[in-house]
């Protein structure tokens, strides 16, 4: 890769920063895209959001990504907001269109692509969602934007989930979704789980380095095929979805989402699709050199 005084700037803001695997994709997509332009991480303090964000537009950035703890409160400092990122109340990618900065939700789009690309299709499907977090809000406007059936959130917190479905509620009577939150203790779990075609964890039980932990799910319960997808990309296969392929589900990890979601983030910046073949690629290797690592993120 060769930087000039017109190669574009990019990047990832968040805080910590140092474990994130963007940069290592995003410029492998770059380069395979023959595309003059580089992509560097920022650390950047909560307190210190709207001053980056102002150095970035001042430096002409063409854009970056965003991620924890800065995914809603940069929404205050843009001028646009995408209809996916307005309604999930988030954003992870940032555009600069001559000075104007719009904000977009890549996250949704590397959920649902994952699904697809593994043969599921959410339409009329019964889901069950093991967490209420802000991963959450984008699997479920995924989930209700592919007409899912029903939606229902099983958590320890069930008054958090309610929260969350409070925010949805108008749009998923729209989109012909039904939404419930229960707790994943109760009677009403059990059977709700027996008939989920569906099931999908955004917790980060089972993530490394406490990859004994998991949801609370036996699948001996399971309808016969249920699909078992855990958003986690560390371990490659937890222990929700090492049990589920035990009994002959079929299983999806997280790491195509995180790289969909990086492949829409650079068509959004490039007008060109990203070779997500390299950005896989590059993402294994990274997670190989960072298996010891006890903290990982996007
Ligand atoms: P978050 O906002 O902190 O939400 C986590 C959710 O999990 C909450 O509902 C939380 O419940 C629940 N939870 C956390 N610890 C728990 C425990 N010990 N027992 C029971 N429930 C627990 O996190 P997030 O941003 O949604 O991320 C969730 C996971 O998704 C993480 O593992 C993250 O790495 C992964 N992720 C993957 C991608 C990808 O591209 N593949 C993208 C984003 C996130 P309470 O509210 O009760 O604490």
């Amino acid at each position: 890769m060769r930087v000039t005084g017109s190669t574009q700037n990019l990047g990832v803001m968040g805080w910590p920063i140092a474990h994130s695997f963007s940069p290592a994709m995003q410029n492998a997509a770059i380069e395979q895209a023959g595309v003059d332009a580089v992509y560097t991480a920022f650390a950047v303090e909560p307190t210190m959001l709207p001053l980056a964000v102002a150095g970035l537009r001042a430096l002409h950035f063409r854009g970056w990504n965003v991620t924890i703890p800065h995914k809603q409160a940069i929404m205050n400092d843009l001028d646009e907001i995408d209809e996916d990122a307005a309604a999930i109340g988030a954003v992870n990618t940032v555009v600069n269109d001559g000075g104007v900065l719009k904000g977009y939700n890549t996250d949704v789009l590397g959920f649902l692509g994952g699904l697809r690309d593994a043969g599921f299709d959410p339409a009329e499907k019964e889901v069950i969602m093991l967490g209420a977090g802000g991963a959450a809000r984008a699997a479920l406007w995924g989930l209700m934007k592919s007409h899912a059936m029903r939606v229902t959130l099983a958590v320890r917190h069930p008054e958090k989930a309610e929260a969350l479905i409070d925010d949805f509620a108008e749009r998923a009577s729209m989109l012909g979704t039904r939404l419930k939150a229960i707790h994943w203790s109760s009677m009403d779990f059990e059977g709700a789980f027996a008939h989920a075609d569906l099931v999908v964890n955004v917790t980060p039980l089972g993530m490394t380095p406490a990859v004994d932990n998991k949801p609370p799910v036996d699948w001996r319960s399971a309808k016969p095929g249920a699909f078992a997808y855990d958003i986690i990309y560390t371990p490659a296969e937890t222990r929700f979805l090492h049990e589920a392929a035990a009994l002959g589900h079929p299983t999806l990890n997280g790491e195509d989402m995180l790289v969909l979601q990086g492949a829409a983030s650079f068509h959004l910046w490039f007008g060109k699709d990203a070779d997500t073949g390299v950005m896989k690629t590059v993402l294994r290797e990274q997670l190989e050199a960072a298996s010891f690592s006890s903290h990982v993120q996007d």
